[in-house]
């Protein structure tokens, strides 16, 4: 499919009440590799929000008391539809957010397998029945929807996120009012109707597009009909909802930004870690939550490990995404190119080596070059700072115990990663790692069946796994005397 071709296939309006609904604005999504506009799509405002919650709350009743078995089937439909489409789904997603196609195919299947482990969990949501400890009354358990649910997806993961938060959502019996990032939203816009074709009832899932966020969904979250938030995004952002739907005390769950710790020890098997290295790094050309942010190695093996960094760095193809061989496409504005640019060069006025990279060519397009630096001072502000490009910052460290401190000497605790042969060294790294996931001789772990989320300023609350629908439903409890 052509690209023009493809971009012509994505609905542009709001979707509220089944219906798709054109705004008198809209705003320009454009492709990060050339600057062009694509296409341009609906920009809501707050009236046009609250009619989205209008819709939302209108349809829970129904949809909380829709057998869990339809639901689910609506789910695994859209998987298959996702499944089936995956080629104009992926060059979508290329198109507003630039990275390299092979990629895009890979987060379509990732984000269509959380309809399919949702659907499977739709129909398994428990509940409880027990003898009160003095026998005289009993306990019933039951879960039950939390209601309508507002969702905020990133624009990195423009497609994945979206299913990790719709999937739990609809398998619990919520409907929603999901907002995606205006700088990528049409993969969600593209979602969203394959979900209408799979059967979705109107007013379950609704989308807002706008280039005003706060405008816009501050009165959302600030409405009692809301009584969840689930966010995916910067830490910064994520603390200033936590504050609004404190006002409210709105169940919420957080998925923030990370700062990863990958350690290499002297007794990894060299070869696994630089290929965990490279997946951890330059996934999603470097802006992932999960992205290896500071790379440690352990001192003997440091020289040898660099060097095999640098030379498989140094062979990416940097370009357009949709591009053949392409591995590096471009980052998402000019304004990250310019974050990543000061961050290496803060690096290296505090003493870092450049062993590839850090020279971006006048190329049009938002590009910058896989980068390696070897002796990157603690001091540098990237070891602090989400640095959300291909740069990777490797340092040296002589001991376990240094290690595991330097890891946690942060505010963050999304992910971990840490190389090592030695088994008992690998349970006791991580058990020490202050974070809510650990790649253990492994260089990617997110999985649509195991708990993804963070610690500390990484975020509250976990998507996937069995307790992905736990966040969407609310426990209550029946005491019963006969
Ligand atoms: P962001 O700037 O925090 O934006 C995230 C979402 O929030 C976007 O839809 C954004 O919309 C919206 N938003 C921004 N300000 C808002 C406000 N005041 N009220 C309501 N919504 C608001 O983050 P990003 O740059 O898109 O994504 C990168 C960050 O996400 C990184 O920190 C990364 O680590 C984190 N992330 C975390 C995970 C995880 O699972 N832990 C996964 C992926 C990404 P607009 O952009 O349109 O304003």
């Amino acid at each position: 499919m052509q690209e023009v071709e493809a971009i012509a296939t994505v609905p542009t309006g709001l979707f509220i009440n089944g219906q798709w609904q054109p705004t008198a604005q809209t705003m320009a999504v454009e492709d990060p590799s050339t600057g062009q506009v694509l296409c341009e799509v609906a920009d809501a405002n707050a009236q046009d929000a609250s009619d989205a919650l209008d819709a939302a709350a209108a349809a829970q009743p129904e949809w909380a008391t829709t057998a869990p078995r339809e639901r689910s089937e609506i789910l695994s439909r859209a998987y298959r539809f996702i499944v089936e489409d995956t080629e104009r789904l992926a060059l979508i997603m290329t198109l507003e957010m630039g990275k390299p196609l092979s990629e895009a195919r890979g987060e379509v299947a990732y984000a269509a397998e959380f309809f399919r482990w949702f659907a499977e969990e739709a129909v398994r949501i428990d509940g409880g029945y027990m003898t009160a400890p003095a026998g005289d009354s009993r306990f019933l358990v039951a879960r039950q929807p939390v209601g309508p649910s507002i969702l905020i997806t990133p624009w990195n993961f423009p497609m994945a996120m979206g299913t990790r938060k719709i999937g739990p959502a609809l398998a619990a019996g919520c409907t929603t009012v999901i907002k995606p990032a205006s700088q990528a939203p049409l993969s969600t816009l593209a979602l969203v109707e394959i979900l209408q074709r799979a059967g979705m009832p109107a007013g379950v899932v609704n989308v807002i597009t706008t280039s005003r966020s706060d405008d816009v969904m501050r009165p959302l979250i600030l409405d009692p009909r809301s009584r969840k938030l689930s966010f995916t995004g910067s830490t910064a952002v994520g603390k200033h909802l936590l504050g609004l739907a404190a006002q409210t005390v709105m169940r919420t769950s957080m998925e923030l930004g990370g700062n990863a710790p990958f350690l290499v020890f002297e007794d990894a098997d060299l070869d696994a870690a630089v290929d965990g290295a490279m997946q951890a790094k330059m996934r999603n050309i470097g802006q992932a939550c999960t992205a290896a942010n500071r790379i440690l190695v352990q001192r003997p093996i440091a020289a040898e490990f660099s060097e095999r960094l640098a030379h498989r760095m140094g062979a990416l193809a940097m370009g357009r995404g949709v591009d053949d061989g392409v591995s590096v496409g471009p980052l998402i504005n000019k304004a990250a190119v310019q974050k990543v640019r000061q961050l290496v060069t803060d690096a290296i006025d505090k003493g870092a080596t450049v062993r590839i990279g850090a020279n971006p060519d006048d190329r049009p397009g938002n590009f910058y070059p896989a980068t390696v630096l070897t002796g990157v001072p603690d001091d540098a502000e990237l070891c602090s700072t989400e640095i959300f490009g291909p740069v990777a910052a490797v340092s040296e460290f002589d001991t376990e115990d240094e290690a595991i401190r330097i890891a946690n000497d942060t505010p963050y605790g999304l992910v971990s990663y840490a190389y090592t042969q030695d088994l008992a060294r690998g349970f006791r790294v991580s058990e020490a790692l202050e974070a809510g996931m650990v790649g253990l001789n492994r260089g990617v772990i997110s999985n649509p069946a195991a708990p993804f989320g963070g610690v500390k300023e990484s975020g509250l609350g976990r998507e996937g796994g069995f307790t992905g629908i736990d966040e969407f439903l609310e426990t209550k409890y029946v005491g019963v005397s006969f």
